[in-house]
């Protein structure tokens, strides 16, 4: 049995390196081919340097030829204001983010930044101009450190400290034998939900850009780290142009603008209190999430 057994482990070990090489080759055609699809214009230029305001002008959307995700979606966000998305899942909210983020061209109408069309920008220029914590964050095989500092390469070690006590990650990483030097993502220590998360938010703060994107960046917090995060993203926000996409709506309530969305569309925009007083989705969901609160309160 023995004998038989040995092979065997021995070759699920081979059968998982191969499996993982696989996944990181696949990741890397992904990004080669996500990049073919979106090259820069010949004249593409890069975006001017201070506060930007971001456009969704009759944006139009599908991933398949024939199923719309984005129907006819307008916006503004103004240099450093902050408007949040709210709304049930499938609605269209990260393919928000990842238009915005060019991931992916409109299929009509355009996003613009300060004017310009984002198919007419430099995607370097672009792209340095933005922070994104996205809903799921890949970690790359390396430090924790390496994965923090990526956000800003040239940061100090005192700014990527800073930025894990931000987000609240410092403690859990000079708990770990290894502190920051301490491998991460598939290969090396898997942290939960949470703690990539705020690897994620760490790296966004340290990048310091002019554009945040949060999508659902704290949905996979406890509710108690997700409140001392909560006042530190609006913090950082203050004077950054930032798109918020929200789970809890009690992350949201401070945003100038508010945007539920159902369906690819916008069925309801405000302040929060507009939104209460109107008494419609909104007002609905609040309520619902308030009663959801009061359940969950601990009994000790
Ligand atoms: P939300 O963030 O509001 O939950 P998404 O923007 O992720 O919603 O997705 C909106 C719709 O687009 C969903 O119906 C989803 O299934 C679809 N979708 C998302 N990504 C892709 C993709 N890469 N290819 C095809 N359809 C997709
Ligand atoms: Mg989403």
């Amino acid at each position: 049995l023995i004998q038989l057994y040995i092979p065997l482990n021995f070759l699920g070990i081979v059968y998982r390196e191969i499996r993982q090489a696989l996944t990181d080759i696949e990741r890397m055609f992904n990004l080669l081919k996500e990049n073919q699809e979106i090259a820069d214009a010949a004249d593409a230029r890069d975006l001017p340097a201070g506060p930007l305001q971001i456009n969704f002008d009759a944006v139009h959307f599908a991933y398949e030829a024939n199923r719309q995700i984005l129907k006819n979606l307008s916006f503004a966000i103004p240099p450093g204001k902050t408007v949040a998305v709210v709304g049930h899942s499938g609605a269209g909210k990260s393919t928000l983010a990842r238009l915005l983020y060019r991931f992916y061209d409109v299929t009509g109408g355009a996003i613009r930044i300060n004017g310009h069309d984002l198919r007419s920008l430099r995607q370097s220029s672009l792209r340095a101009a933005i922070g994104i914590v996205p809903q799921d964050t890949v970690l790359f095989n390396d430090t924790i450190f390496y994965n923090i500092n990526y956000g800003r390469p040239d940061a100090s070690r005192e700014e990527v400290v800073a930025a894990a006590r931000a987000a609240q990650l410092h403690e859990f990483i000079e708990s770990l034998p290894l502190k920051y030097e301490t491998k991460v993502g598939e290969r090396g220590l898997k942290l939960s939900g949470g703690e990539k998360q705020r690897v994620a938010i760490a790296r966004a703060l340290l990048k310091n850009p002019p554009i945040l994107i949060f999508d659902e960046a704290t949905s996979a917090l406890d509710s108690a780290t997700e409140r001392a995060i909560q006042s530190q993203l609006e913090q950082v926000a203050v004077g950054h142009t930032t798109l918020v996409i929200a789970h809890r709506l009690s992350t949201v309530m401070n945003a100038d603008e508010i945007l539920v969305m159902s369906d690819g569309h916008i069925i309801e925009r405000g302040t929060h209190p507009e939104l209460l007083a109107a008494g419609g989705h909104y007002a609905t969901m609040w309520m619902l999430q308030q009663q959801e609160e009061d359940l969950s309160v601990p009994s000790t």
